[in-house]
C-alpha cells in the first residue's frame, strides 16, 4: 500500500451502527473502558437505515443496559422507546378479502407439545421502532467513549496477503460526478486500519459479503431473503384503542397463500401498536417468489384492504414508510470458514442479521443481533493481545450462547418451506431436526412466467412510498446500481418475465428508456437491496452510494 496517505487506525472498528454493532461498542467499553473502538455508519443520522417490525425479545437488551448504563429504565429514551409491552398476542388466518380465523390456539399447542412454532408467543417482549432503538443505543455507546461516524460509508475490507488477516476497511470515495470524474470537492475514501473488525451491517452487507468472498467463507445453504414493505399509519383515537396498545397480530393467508389454490408464497402482514395513534402495518414475502409480475407492496395493498385489517387503519394517513430484506435462511446459511465453522476469519467477526441470526421459529433475529454484539466484545476483551484469533473465540462463545441453540432447532425451517411450498412445507417443518437438510434454489432461480392472479386494481404509488422514507441521495454521484449486461434485459428478460425490476422494486429506481431497462433514479433508492437477490438473471450490482445517503427513517 502507498505510504502518502493519512491511514487512521484503532483498536476496533465497526462496520454499521445497527443494534448489533452498538451492543459490541456499548459492552466493550463495559468490559474495557481504555480501548479505542470506531463505528463507521452510512446513514446520515443513527436509525436513519434501520426498518424492522420491530419485536423485541428483551432479555440480551437488558442484560447488555443492566451493566452499561445503570438506571437506564427511568430515562425518557426508555419510557418512549419501550412504550409498548405485548400483552396480547394474535395470530390471524385470513381467508379471501373478508373471512379472518384466529388461530393462536394453534400456537399454543404447539408451545404444550414443545414444537417449533411455540416459540411465535411474543408476550412480555416490546414491540418497538427500530429506528428510535438504534439512535437511543448509539447515544449510550457516545456516552462510554465510543466513536460513532454517521455519514461513512464503508465500501471494502482490504486483507492482508500473506496472513488473510484483515488489514482495515475502505471508505466509500466522495465527490465523483455521474460518470465517476473527480470534482472539485473529491474526497478519496480512507482507509481505517484496524486490529479487530466487526462487519454489523445488516441483512447483505456490501463489506461483508465482500469479505465472505475474499476470506473463502462459505455457507451449507443459499442465503434466502424475504422483503419486508411497511407502512407507519396515523389512525383514530378510536381505531389505536381498538386495537389496543399492548397487541401485536400476525397474519397469515391472504393475499400470500391460501389452503386450496392461489398464490404459493411464504410470509404474511404484521400489524404492531407504535407511539399513541400510530400502528406500523407491514407484509413480508419471501424472495422466492415466482411471479414475475410481483410486487411487494400489492400484497400490502390486499392486505391493507382485507376487512379484518381495514377496521383499524381506514380513514388513517401513513407518516412513514419503508422497504428492506431480512435474511431467513437459518443456521445452515449463515457464513463460516470451511475448515474451522468460524463465523468470520481471524481478526474478523460477523453479527446479527449480516449472519443471519433471525430465529425463523419466533420470526425474531433482533434480539440475536443484540446478543451477537455481547459475544462479539467479550472475544475481542479475551483475544487483546491475539486479535487473529478473535474471530475462533467469538465463534465459541456464540456457539455455547442462546443464538447457536435457537438456530439450530430452526435449522430447517426455512428450506422446508422453500423446498416443499407454505401449504405442505409449514406443517412438515414441524419434525425439525428430524428432517434432512433439503437443497434450495437462490431466490432469483425461482422466477417463472406465472402471474400474480390478486393484482390489485390500481398501481401501488411508489412515489408517495418513496417520499415517506425521505430517500435522499445526492442527483450527481454516479449510480451505485450497475445492470452488468443491458442485453440481457433486452433480449431474454423482457421476453420471459418482462423486466421485473421495475415492478419489484418498491421505490421505483428501474425504468425503460429508450427501449433499454435502466436504474433511472437510483437517487430514491431505499437500500433494501431487493433487485441484487430478485433479478432472474443475476443482473444487478448494488454498490454503496456516497456516505450520507438513503431512506431517513425516524419511527420505522
Ligand atoms: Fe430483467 Fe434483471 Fe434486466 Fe431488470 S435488470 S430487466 S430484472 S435482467
Ligand atoms: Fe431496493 Fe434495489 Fe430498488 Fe434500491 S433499487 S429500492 S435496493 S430494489
Amino acid at each position: 500500500m502507498p505510504d502518502n496517505k493519512d491511514y487512521n487506525q484503532v483498536s476496533v472498528l465497526v462496520v454499521g451502527a445497527g443494534p448489533a454493532g452498538l451492543a459490541t461498542a456499548i459492552q466493550l467499553k463495559t468490559l474495557k473502558p481504555e480501548i479505542d473502538i470506531c463505528i463507521v455508519e452510512k446513514s446520515a443520522d443513527l436509525g436513519n437505515h434501520n426498518l424492522s417490525g420491530a419485536v423485541l425479545e428483551p432479555e440480551p437488551f437488558h442484560t447488555l443496559l443492566d451493566e452499561a448504563a445503570p438506571g437506564w429504565r427511568d430515562t425518557d429514551a426508555a419510557k418512549d422507546v419501550l412504550a409498548n409491552k405485548i400483552d396480547k398476542d394474535d395470530i390471524m388466518f385470513l381467508l379471501g378479502k373478508k373471512l379472518s380465523f384466529n388461530i393462536f390456539f394453534a400456537i399454543k399447542l404447539a408451545k404444550t407439545f414443545r414444537l417449533g412454532f411455540g416459540q411465535m408467543i411474543h408476550k412480555g417482549d416490546y414491540s418497538v421502532s427500530i429506528s428510535k432503538l438504534t439512535k437511543w443505543l448509539g447515544q449510550i455507546a457516545k456516552d462510554l467513549g465510543a466513536e460513532v461516524l454517521s455519514g461513512f460509508a464503508a465500501g471494502d475490507i482490504i486483507l492482508d496477503d500473506g496472513s488473510g488477516k484483515a488489514v482495515g476497511v475502505k471508505l466509500a470515495d466522495c465527490g465523483l460526478d455521474k460518470e465517476g470524474n473527480r470534482q472539485p470537492n473529491f474526497v478519496e475514501g480512507e482507509i481505517i486500519r484496524a486490529d479487530f473488525i466487526v462487519l454489523a451491517e445488516g441483512c447483505d452487507g456490501l463489506v461483508t459479503e465482500k469479505f465472505v468472498e475474499k476470506a473463502g467463507l462459505q455457507r451449507q445453504s443459499p442465503q434466502l431473503y424475504s422483503v419486508g414493505v411497511k407502512e407507519l399509519i396515523k389512525v383514530s383515537p378510536e381505531q389505536y384503542n381498538k386495537f389496543k396498545s399492548s397487541r401485536v397480530v400476525h397474519a397469515m393467508g391472504y393475499p400470500i397463500w391460501t389452503p386450496v389454490v392461489g398464490p404459493g408464497m411464504f410470509g404474511g402482514g404484521i400489524i404492531y401498536a407504535g407511539a399513541q395513534d400510530h400502528l406500523s402495518v407491514g407484509m413480508i414475502v419471501g424472495a422466492d417468489w415466482k411471479y414475475c409480475d410481483f410486487n411487494p407492496q400489492d400484497a400490502l395493498t390486499n392486505f391493507k384492504n382485507h376487512r379484518f385489517v381495514r377496521q383499524f387503519i381506514e380513514g388513517g394517513e401513513v407518516v412513514e414508510a419503508g422497504a428492506k430484506m431480512i435474511p431467513e435462511g437459518g443456521y445452515y446459511a449463515i457464513p463460516r470458514e470451511p475448515e474451522t465453522g468460524n463465523i468470520g476469519k481471524t481478526n474478523v467477526m460477523i453479527l446479527g442479521d449480516g449472519a443471519g441470526f433471525v430465529n425463523m421459529h419466533k420470526i425474531k433475529g433482533l434480539h440475536n443481533a443484540i446478543d451477537s454484539g455481547i459475544q462479539a466484545a467479550k472475544a475481542i476483551s479475551q483475544t487483546l493481545d491475539t486479535p487473529e484469533s478473535s474471530a475462533s473465540v467469538y465463534s465459541e462463545l456464540v456457539e455455547k450462547s442462546n443464538i447457536a441453540a435457537e438456530m439450530r432447532a430452526a435449522r430447517n425451517f426455512r428450506q422446508t418451506v422453500a423446498k416443499f411450498g407454505p401449504l405442505q412445507g409449514m406443517p412438515l417443518s414441524v419434525l425439525g431436526g428430524l428432517l434432512p437438510k433439503f437443497e434450495v434454489e437462490k431466490d432469483y432461480e425461482t422466477m417463472t412466467i406465472a402471474k400474480y392472479r390478486l393484482k390489485p386494481n390500481q398501481n401501488f404509488d411508489k412515489d408517495t412510498f418513496t417520499a415517506m422514507a425521505a430517500t435522499e441521495h445526492r442527483e450527481e454521484e454516479p449510480s451505485h446500481l450497475t445492470i452488468l449486461d443491458a442485453e440481457i434485459c433486452k433480449t431474454k428478460c423482457t421476453s420471459l418475465y418482462n423486466r421485473p425490476c421495475i415492478t419489484f422494486c418498491p421505490a421505483g429506481v428501474y425504468e425503460t428508456i429508450n427501449d433499454q431497462v435502466k436504474p433511472a433514479n437510483p437517487s430514491n433508492c431505499l437500500h433494501c437491496k431487493t433487485c441484487q437477490r430478485k433479478c432472474p438473471f443475476d443482473n444487478i450490482r448494488w454498490t454503496v452510494p456516497e456516505g450520507g445517503g438513503g431512506p431517513r427513517y425516524k419511527r420505522m
